[in-house]
């Protein structure tokens, strides 16, 4: 099936433009570069000339993206591109609106508008679980239920685009031409393809794996744990890390099992939470290099503790994570990253 991947050249966009291919589908990563890179559009490129191609566009170029759909017959849309750093967003939330929205806004007119106003059949959304912000008492693991309530802007644009995913699918059915809607809320996505083709590059790299491995490998001196402080048991935040492959698993599963007319939210994590503490002995054991931690105050917006109650996503997708050993998602970031010390640019 001809699908369109936006945001396909950042992290989990290449990584499920991959696994696409490899079921034999027919692939257009769409992406402007401006965090995502060339080298894994180039890679995948090689690999898989017949199936895959490029499209250098802004996710809202409503003219580009519905060129691209009507001339490749897409009919599914999975939706990556967006910016992704909580800290970020409380900087400058307007950047963050913008782009995660309004672009946005632009996807869907073309969604909207190609094939002579039929518009496309199937949309895949990459939403969060920092759209639950911080969970209420009981609701920890986090089902799809949970109220949600963001403590970042980040969040909130993420929630946002949800409504506006939800009144889109109402307005398609009413027009007697349903579309099959899926938002899937990721916990914390991590490590990277196990052939070693594909990882994780991110500048700047705030993510707390990468981060740690930085500090394992010397590429930085030294890093910081955000806050000690917190209501658990070692103090620091505890979160869920999916490995990439099983996150975008559940994206091939939610294409071929979320029928025309449904709406569907799934969590996609492991059911499991390790805090930041943990995560660091899990890289001082995987890497063997027993690095610098300084202890600094509390990032904003960060929520205490999420992870996820994947209930759901068993009985309806049939998906589990198939890599659950924290040291073994670890271990496919390390690799990586201790090969590519200048990410793709190596
Ligand atoms: N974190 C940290 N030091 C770092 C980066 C992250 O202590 O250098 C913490 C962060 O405060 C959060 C957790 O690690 O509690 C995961 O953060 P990350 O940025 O990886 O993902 P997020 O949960 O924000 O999506």
């Amino acid at each position: 099936m001809p699908t369109l991947v936006t945001g396909g050249a950042g992290y989990i966009g290449s990584h499920a433009c991959q696994r696409l291919l490899r079921d034999g589908h027919q692939v257009i990563a769409l992406d402007n570069l401006f965090r995502g890179h060339r080298a894994p559009m180039d890679l995948l490129s090689h690999a898989y000339p017949r199936q895959f191609s490029f499209v250098h566009a802004d996710v809202g170029d409503t003219e580009a993206v519905t060129a691209a759909i009507n001339e490749h017959e897409i009919d599914t849309v999975m939706h990556f591109g967006a910016l992704a750093y909580v800290g970020e967003s409380v900087e400058d939330p307007l950047w963050y609106y913008r782009n995660n929205i309004a672009m946005g806004i632009g996807l869907l007119d073309a969604c909207d508008q190609a094939h002579d106003g039929r518009g496309i059949s199937r949309f895949i959304f990459s939403s969060s679980c920092a759209t639950y912000g911080d969970p209420p008492e009981g609701m920890i693991p986090v089902p799809e239920n949970c109220p949600q309530s963001p403590t970042s802007p980040y969040g909130y644009t993420k929630l946002h685009f949800e409504h506006i995913l939800k009144d889109y699918a109402t307005k398609r059915q009413r027009e007697d031409n349903p579309i099959a809607l899926t938002m899937l809320r990721y916990f914390n996505v991590a490590g990277s393809d196990r052939t070693g083709m594909l990882g994780e590059d991110h500048t700047p790299e705030t993510h707390l794996i990468p981060v740690g491995i930085d500090a394992a490998t010397g590429k930085r001196d030294s890093m910081s744990i955000f806050g000690t402080d917190y209501p658990t048991p070692d103090g620091t935040c505890i979160r869920d890390y999916v490995h990439v492959e099983d996150l975008v698993d559940a994206h091939a599963r939610a294409m071929e099992r979320v029928q025309i007319g449904e709406v569907q939210a799934f969590n996609v994590g492991i059911g499991k939470g390790y805090s930041v503490r943990e995560i660091l002995d899990s890289i001082k054991r995987v890497s063997g290099v027993d690095f610098a931690v300084h202890e600094t105050d509390r990032r904003a917006g960060d929520a205490i503790a999420l992870y996820n109650d994947p209930t759901k996503i068993k009985a309806t997708l049939g998906w589990d994570a198939q890599i659950t050993d924290i040291d073994e998602i670890v271990t496919t970031a390390y690799t990586w990253l201790k090969g590519h010390p200048n990410g793709y640019a190596t």
